[in-house]
């Protein structure tokens, strides 16, 4: 079995790297930590083209967000870790499709003992019915905080698909309901000046999973993209003074007045 990976940007030669051996086209939109945009529509039609299933991870955009199924892809998966429990006290997953698709994966969930514990699923089923309102209040936050890191003289680049000026803008809105809790940003000065603004945050805590009730900060490049080597992050554009935020459920104006204070 071969692998052939595709950046978020290179979306556009799907088409030319699908061969009739192709089964499967799996893709995040908003990719981690850029927020760039997937045309979820226009990729299943390529992908169905060829014969394959599409799956896509909806962690970031949550099913409140966005709806991959309805554009057509075969099955979507979460991890129920982030927006789903939404209080980073329980750590699951979940996969979503016809039931035929689902049928082999339930037998090897049952033979590996991929079985969740039962007070894991009550925190589970009782994060659920606020869901909805948690992740609306997340959109509101993460826009006022985008649109302020836009107008802050130390920040270079702001990644946030509910910006009218994001370049995924347009196809997020049509795709999306809701552009999510997560925001990337380009500080204005190296690793380490960039890890010193992280480390006066007072609001965000320095830690690496998202969407739940309290804000969380990363440096991707000390995180999630450690283990990546200095020149493919820089193919991958992840800057080192690239700092990544789950927007939780503080007040906006809070955030911003401890973004304010640390950045500047
Ligand atoms: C965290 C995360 C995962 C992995 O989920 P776990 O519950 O931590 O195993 C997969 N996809 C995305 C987009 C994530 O953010």
């Amino acid at each position: 079995m071969t692998t052939t990976f595709l950046l978020g940007s290179e979306i556009n030669r799907l088409a030319e790297v699908l061969t009739d051996r192709t089964r499967i086209v799996f893709f995040e939109t908003p990719t981690n930590p850029q927020m760039e945009i997937i045309n979820i529509a226009e990729a299943v039609k390529v992908a169905k083209a060829a014969g394959a299933l599409v799956v896509v991870d909806n962690t970031f955009a949550s099913p409140i967000n966005q709806s991959p199924l309805e554009a057509g892809v075969d099955l979507v998966i979460h991890s129920t870790t982030k927006y789903l429990g939404g209080h980073s006290d329980l750590t699951g997953g979940v996969v979503i499709g016809r039931g035929e698709l689902l049928t082999p994966i339930w037998t090897w969930r049952k033979n590996l003992g991929q079985m969740m514990a039962p007070e894991v699923a009550f925190l589970l089923m009782r994060s659920l019915r606020t869901l909805a309102v948690r992740v609306r209040h997340q959109n509101d936050s993460a826009l006022a905080v985008a649109k302020f890191l836009q107008t802050h003289p130390r920040v270079k680049r702001v990644n946030y698909p509910g910006l009218p000026d994001f370049p995924g803008h347009n196809v997020a809105a049509t795709q999306m309901s809701g552009f999510g809790g997560m925001i990337s940003f380009v500080y204005d000065g190296d690793a380490a000046a960039t890890a010193a603004a992280v480390d006066k945050l007072k609001c965000f805590t320095i830690a690496a999973s998202l969407g739940g009730v309290e804000s969380l900060v990363t440096q991707p490049i000390t995180t999630t993209h450690h283990g990546v080597t200095p020149e493919e992050r820089v193919r991958r554009g992840i800057a080192d003074s690239m700092v990544r935020l789950s927007v939780g459920l503080e007040d906006a104006e809070d955030l911003i007045d401890d973004l304010r204070q640390a950045l500047d």
